[in-house]
């Protein structure tokens, strides 16, 4: 039994449609991924709520609308190598590997990527490649990327990732200070970044080395 369901397609009706995705894959791929499946079970009631929910370690899943948003940002037509900071619980991943076989996922923290990678291979994503570490130094050994997704905000768009985009690629992080952020898309054309920002959003902080990226 798929549980959830129904909840699921009212979040896409209301959530996402009503408030304009419009992308029919990316649609279709949040109401298949079972998102109460990426949080704890104390909190699966409340999985398809309008707004994000702790996953441990001082972090979030993020709300299903700006899931939706990111991935219809990244203009996936399927089969793109795509580079995900910020693995989280894993639930952006799912959605991101509905889309193409050539994922790449990197979490700051060993605890919640364990617990995404087992998530992930429960539900039968076995496309994934993820590993712990610093995102924000990218990923060299698969680079470069066609789409590159940051899923923690950052001050500046980490030249690092940047490099590490093909030309035409696309690559969308939120950028700002700690308690805001816009979400900036970009995309790569003759070495240079054509921007525009979307929304405002808050996500929790792209942490480097030495602490936030700055
Ligand atoms: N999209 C995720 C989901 O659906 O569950 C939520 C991601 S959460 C908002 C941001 C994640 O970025 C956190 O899990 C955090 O540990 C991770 N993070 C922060 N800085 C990072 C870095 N430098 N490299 C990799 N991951 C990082």
């Amino acid at each position: 039994m798929n549980s959830f369901q129904g909840t699921r397609q009212e979040m896409v009706r209301q959530q996402l449609e009503d408030r304009g995705i419009r992308d029919a894959r990316v649609l279709d791929a949040m109401a298949k991924v079972p998102r109460h499946r990426f949080v704890d079970a104390a909190l699966q009631s409340r999985a398809y709520g309008d707004h994000a929910l702790p996953i441990g370690a001082g972090q979030t899943i993020s709300q299903p609308y700006m899931v939706a948003l990111m991935t219809e940002a990244l203009q996936l037509s399927g089969g793109e190598k795509v580079l995900e900071i910020g693995t989280g619980s894993g639930y952006q991943t799912a959605v991101l590997a509905e889309f193409t076989q050539r994922l790449f996922s990197i979490e700051r923290s060993a605890e919640l990527a364990r617990s995404a990678a087992a998530t992930l291979k429960d539900l039968g994503y076995s496309n994934v490649i993820s590993k712990t570490g610093d995102g924000t130094l990218g990923w060299p050994e698969h680079a470069p990327f066609d789409r590159i997704l940051v899923t923690a905000g950052a001050p500046e768009i980490p030249p690092t990732l940047f490099d590490q985009l093909v030309e035409g690629g696309i690559l969308a992080i939120p950028v700002g200070d700690r308690d805001v952020q816009t979400l900036e898309v970009m995309v790569r054309k003759d070495g240079k970044a054509l921007s525009k920002r979307l929304i405002e959003c808050t996500f929790v902080p792209l942490l480097g080395k030495e602490g936030w990226t700055r």
